[in-house]
């Protein structure tokens, strides 16, 4: 895995690679394949900072990687992005002050992989992956992911930034608990997880979703983004869902998995967003002090994108090009 990963960045590093879609077709398409291939690859993801993931997930495609690969790696620029204070490195800490990260990943073949609560490693779902790939298990937390991790050549670094350590202090002085970010008034300094879907031109599908979570938390919360059918899921046949905001409204309706079961009943992804948005409206008492986010692709290739309120936007690449849209909303402000 270190390897594979030391290959693809230097071949990015070195630029040698163009955008160019539906360059590598297969002859050997996964069944039931109901895209066209002129069409693919398409990948989606939340918020501005989905636009340079995209970018380096379609550049691993090109490159000849898997659609696994090309999800883990998109989200990479996040991930070590030390500016981007709602992944990786840089993220806002907890309430003690220790960045905590999660992070989950799935694939074509139904396998799926998490952390969480896990400190001190750049890319959690590089470790995630490795769950998948190599043990029988899916999720590992706290101690023991980090223990894993470092068993398997992942180096200890520290993540609270001078930026993020001194947001942390201010939050400090607030008095009383109260998880809300300030999404209306900043939406792009609290644009949060990043949730990545792709389907390549086989028809493949995969999904990547990494976050330090909600700044300022309790200390050991754990949020919707590791939770495989909540905060990420992916099944082949039908197409994958991922979630950003106030992870446990999410977590209360299983989100993703509802996504994807709604389009598996024959809605498309952007019904399918929306009447996940709606059930949370019914179910979930407090969620208008809250974000949700979801996006969601099919087996067609085709894309839907939803929340709450406001603010949320996503970055799709789709026949070549890659741009930045703003969702609809279910409450208009
Ligand atoms: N969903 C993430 C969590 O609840 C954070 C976010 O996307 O805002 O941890």
């Amino acid at each position: 895995m270190i390897n594979r990963r030391k290959f693809i960045t230097k071949a990015l590093s070195a630029g040698a690679l163009t955008i160019t879609p539906g360059i590598l077709r297969s002859a050997s398409r996964s069944f039931p394949f109901i895209g066209t291939s002129n069409d693919l690859p398409v990948i989606i993801s939340t918020w501005n900072h989905g636009l340079e993931a995209n970018e380096a997930a379609i550049k691993v495609l090109n490159n000849g990687g898997s659609i696994v690969d090309a999800v883990e790696q998109g989200v990479w620029v996040p991930e070590e992005d030390p500016g981007n204070m709602s992944v990786g490195l840089g993220g806002f800490p907890d309430r003690e002050g220790h960045v905590t990260l999660d992070a989950s990943i799935m694939g074509p073949d139904g396998n799926a992989g998490s952390v969480c609560f896990l400190e001190n490693i750049v890319h959690p779902i590089s470790v995630a992956r490795l769950v998948m790939d190599s043990t029988p298990h899916v999720m590992l937390s706290g101690e023991g992911a980090l223990q894993f991790a470092l068993e398997n050549g992942f180096k200890k670094e520290n993540l609270l930034t001078p930026e993020a350590e001194e947001a942390w202090k201010n939050a400090l002085h607030k008095t009383g608990y109260d998880p809300k970010p300030n999404w209306e008034n900043e939406p792009n300094k609290f644009h949060d997880t990043i949730g990545l879907l792709g389907i390549d031109t086989n028809g493949d599908m995969a999904g990547a979703c990494t976050t330090s979570g909600l700044g300022f938390k309790i200390r050991g919360r754990v949020g919707d983004s590791p939770i495989i059918g909540a905060g990420l899921f992916v099944d082949n046949e039908i197409g994958c869902a991922t979630a950003t905001g106030m992870g446990e409204l999410v977590m209360k309706t299983v989100g993703s998995f509802l996504v994807v079961e709604l389009m598996r009943n024959g809605r498309t992804p952007q019904e399918a967003v929306e009447e996940a948005i709606l059930r949370i409206v019914k179910k979930v008492p407090d969620h208008k002090k809250y974000q949700i986010g979801f996006i969601a692709l099919n087996k067609k290739g085709e894309t839907g994108a939803y929340c709450l309120k406001p603010g949320f936007n996503y970055a799709l690449y789709k026949d070549g090009e890659n741009k930045l849209f703003d969702s609809n909303s279910y409450y208009k402000k």
